[in-house]
């Protein structure tokens, strides 16, 4: 890392990722083997508190209660089902070869790592593929509904940076059906008294005593009470940060809080500025939007993307003869086509919307089109693979994609970034566990399609229930009760923010604020970002978080229901994130999956990365109000799958 110029402080701290000895293929059985259990008859005698109701935690908390722990379960919806991961459509990833396409635990794991553009860490990969197949095994013995063949075997696709077919599906819902499984699976266990639920209640501190993660502050959103719940141990499976960029594919109530405040107690924070933008959404068309819908990245199994080769060509996509459009994808990367990763494909279309080739109104999106594999497999196929993400299209732009181009636009979607864990998905605060998207450790520089819902599934189902016992048979745990200090503090600590925005009885709502914190963050730290950009923004972002404090608008009174207090809560969190991944990104000076400094490319545009000076997970240390984080690095090391320029022609 020398060499780099700095404007954070460097930090001293030894991160050990924990990665176990031995060759790859065997350092998680060898980890099972040598890690501690906690015999049946004694885990009822520990309390885990499981902070989201999403694949991740929905997952760990239906196989910890299975194994007999005493789990409570806290999410902010009314109902666990409604978490943010319902909303997944388009698969999920496993090494099957089922297609005996030439798939393996090696392959997937290969592709991973190139696809994170060798920012990801090698152990944790290879353990996400191993983990993958028992996926499925599970979730069919759940009778999670995929889509199967005539034949009756289980159906698969193809999503981005795969030459292979391994994406399972539920048709575009698969989020929905793989929840319903882990749902199911959970109120198996609140039937049998050990997972306790408590939904609409949000988590607002982490409560660290005596150097270890021991409870949580949480507010029930019904009454508007703040509560103390304590617990031998914290799993975060609370999801990404996608939502500080304002518009984005995420749900509205996602959000960064549990993350921000536990990075606040003391867990690093990685790789803020891995931010993944989705190449296909439907495109921004308007001042009045607060959310944006994705169309699944499975469209692009026989969607085909297209511009007028011609700048400034407004007619009707029918009327565009064939030889007068550009299939850029299929062009620039003749062996990947359409189905590239997704960073590939965004700044591709961006880069013929920038040209003044992109189509319909506004120039900022262009044609994903099905007429091809109409005329090739019939109306009928069509609609049987994704019949309902066409219903959902026509319904929200009111045109017919059986006879019509959609129209697609690149949009915020994914965070890779998350808290720092090591191989046991523990952060750098004992006993804090994170799970699924609310992690960093998967995914390096950009996430393959398909495999969000692998991770989650992966850390909740199989991980954490093999690395918590560890931490928890192998660690004296003094008894700590919610009279303890740490939990008056942190208690203290959550109703004075909470006064705080109920007092500046201000003129703007917060939403006015985020929007406006969103534009910033999507101009200057979105899909291309450069040094004077990323100062720009860092300059603004002070006066915005001033003007927050000073101007905001809750028309609360604290303790009772009140959605705009909570959604202050959550944007006075982005104004402080928002700094974070520009100052991230600002010093990672390289380009490398869906972080885009324009200033390192190749000369065909492509992102170019510097491994001599960052190959590593930057870790973000928090030192205090005011005071500029500290970056910590991990170093990563590729022994198995060499760092290339990727290529995907
Ligand atoms: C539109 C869309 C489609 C997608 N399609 C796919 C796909 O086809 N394949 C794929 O692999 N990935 C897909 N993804 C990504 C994937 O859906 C997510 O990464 C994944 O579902 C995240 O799961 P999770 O369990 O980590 O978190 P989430 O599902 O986001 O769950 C978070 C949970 O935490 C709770 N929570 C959050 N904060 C708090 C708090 N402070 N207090 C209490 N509870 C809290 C929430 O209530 C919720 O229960 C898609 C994403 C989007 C946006």
């Amino acid at each position: 890392m020398s060499g780099a110029p700095r404007i954070a402080t460097a930090g001293t701290r030894q991160l050990d990722a924990k990665i176990p000895s031995g060759p790859m293929p065997e350092k998680w059985d060898r980890y099972r083997f040598g890690a501690k259990l906690v015999n049946p008859a004694n885990r009822r005698k520990f309390t885990v508190i499981i902070v989201g109701t999403g694949l991740a935690g929905g997952a760990a908390a239906a196989t910890l209660g299975e194994a007999g722990y005493n789990i409570l379960s806290f999410c902010i919806q009314d109902s666990p089902r409604r978490a943010h991961s319902i909303a997944a459509q388009g698969g999920i990833n496993a090494a099957k070869n089922y297609r005996n396409d030439g798939d393996s635990i090696t392959r997937l794991f290969y592709d991973t790592v190139k696809g994170g553009d060798y920012r990801a860490r090698e152990a944790n990969v290879h353990r996400l593929a191993e983990v993958s197949v028992r996926i499925i095994d599970q979730c069919v013995a759940q009778g999670v509904p995929f889509a199967r063949e005539y034949g009756g075997l289980l159906d698969n696709r193809s999503f981005g940076g795969a030459q292979v077919s391994r994406t399972f599906y539920a048709r575009g819902q698969t989020g929905q059906q793989l929840l319903l499984g882990a749902y199911q699976a959970m109120m198996r266990q609140v039937g049998t008294g050990t997972v306790k639920l408590f939904p609409r209640y949000e988590m607002l501190d982490l409560v660290v005593a005596d150097g270890r993660a021991r409870g949580i502050i949480a507010r029930n959103l019904i009454s508007g009470t703040v509560e103390r719940f304590e617990a031998d141990a914290v799993l975060l499976a609370t999801g990404g940060y996608g939502n500080a960029y304002f518009l984005s594919t995420n749900a509205v109530n996602s959000n960064a809080t549990a993350i921000w405040r536990a990075y606040k107690r003391g867990a690093l924070f990685a790789n803020p500025c891995f931010t993944q933008i989705h190449p296909t959404c439907i495109p921004v068309s308007g001042d009045h939007q607060s959310k944006l819908t994705l169309m699944s990245e499975s469209l692009r199994n026989d969607g085909r993307v297209w511009v007028p080769k011609r700048a400034g060509d407004k007619r009707p996509p029918a009327q565009i003869p064939e030889d007068e459009r550009d299939y850029f994808l299929e062009r620039r990367y003749p062996a990947f086509g359409n189905l590239v990763p997704r960073d590939v494909a965004s700044r591709a279309s961006k880069a013929v919307c920038d040209e003044g080739r992109g189509a319909g109104e506004t120039g900022l999106s262009v044609y994903l089109d099905f007429a091809d594999s109409i005329g090739r497999l019939g109306e009928h196929v069509i609609r049987e693979r994704y019949g309902n993400l066409f219903q959902m299209y026509e319904k929200i732009t009111d045109e017919n994609p059986y006879k019509a181009p959609m129209r697609i636009y690149p949009a915020m979607h994914y965070t890779m970034g998350g808290l720092w864990v090591d191989y046991n998905l523990m952060s750098t605060i004992p006993g804090l566990f994170v799970l699924g998207e609310a992690n960093f450790s998967d995914h390096g520089a950009n996430r393959l399609g398909a495999s969000a819902l692998m991770q989650g599934l992966a850390d909740g189902y199989f991980v954490a229930p093999s690395t918590l016992p560890n931490y928890l048979a192998s660690t004296p745990l003094s008894k700590v009760s919610t009279d303890h200090d740490a939990f008056r503090e942190a208690e203290h600590t959550v109703q004075a923010k909470l006064d705080r925005l109920v007092a500046v009885k201000g003129r703007k709502t917060p939403r006015e604020i985020h929007r406006t914190l969103g534009r910033l963050l999507w101009d200057k730290v979105g899909m291309g970002r450069t040094d004077a950009g990323l100062k720009e923004a860092l300059g603004e972002i002070p006066g915005l978080r001033e003007e927050f404090w000073a101007n905001v608008s809750v028309p609360s009174a604290g303790a009772e229901m009140s959605q705009v207090l909570e959604y202050a809560g959550r944007v006075a969190d982005y104004l402080e994130l928002g700094e974070l991944i520009a100052l991230d990104a600002l010093e990672r000076r390289e380009s490398c999956g869906g972080h885009f400094r324009e200033e390192y490319q190749t000369p065909d545009n492509e992102a170019l990365r510097d491994d001599e000076h960052f190959a590593h997970a930057a870790a973000w240390e928090y030192a205090g109000e005011g005071r500029l984080p500290i970056r910590n690095a991990e170093a990563l090391t590729f022994e198995y799958v060499k760092p290339s320029q990727r290529s995907y022609k």
